[in-house]
């Protein structure tokens, strides 16, 4: 039976996951030949949800660990965000706004960074259990790479999916799962409500 973690324990087991998404994403960018370098875009614009309080409890603990003045910064910018994200979607546009934890491309928070940051770059394919998939195209560069060649890989993340799917429900407790409202949230707004119910 499905037990409730210990944060501590789910963290641990949630490092392991995202080492583990880290190698898939640099096997498959590798045989792609896709690499970040000299990139003229930065992923971190993209305007993504997240839904799993684990990450969004971890990017915070990250936060946590960080000097008070740069945590201030990050929680500046991710109020400054989420005002500039509901300003473009009142005027019907999708948000193109740098990540409040970007710093000159770097990520603020590298090791404790979403599922989405460290998979969005390759085709990614997600299976759902009703048979559904959904297919992600990867970024600009991915997308002009697979364009000109006659088949390439795509990373099914739908092991990694799931097991990211049983910690939530190991860390938030199986009895209780069903009982909070789904997490629906920008990085930013996670930031900014602060410590997940759970
Ligand atoms: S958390 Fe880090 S990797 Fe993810 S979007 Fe923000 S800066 Fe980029």
């Amino acid at each position: 039976m499905t037990k409730k973690l210990l944060p501590a324990q789910a963290f641990r087991k949630l490092a392991a996951l995202y080492a583990d998404m880290q190698d898939a994403y640099v096997r498959h960018a590798g045989s792609l030949g896709l690499t970040c370098d000299n990139c003229p875009d930065n992923c971190c614009t993209s305007y993504f949800q997240h839904h799993t309080r684990i990450e969004w409890a971890y990017l915070l603990q990250g936060l946590s660990e960080l000097p008070p003045e740069r945590r201030a910064e990050y929680e500046r910018r991710a109020r400054a965000y989420v005002r500039e994200a509901g300003d473009a979607l009142a005027r019907g546009e999708r948000p193109h706004i740098m990540c409040p934890l970007n710093d000159d491309g770097r990520c603020g928070v590298y090791m404790h960074r979403l599922m989405i940051c460290r998979l969005h770059g390759v085709p990614n394919r997600l299976r759902y259990p009703n048979g559904r998939s959904v297919d992600f195209p990867g970024c600009f560069r991915s997308q002009e790479l697979c364009a000109s060649a006659d088949s390439f890989p795509v990373l099914d993340r739908t092991a990694l999916y799931t097991r990211l799917m049983e910690l939530e429900v190991q860390f938030v407790g199986p009895g209780k799962i069903r009982s909070l409202p789904r997490v629906d949230l920008t990085l930013a707004e996670m930031i900014v409500q602060g410590t997940p119910q759970s």
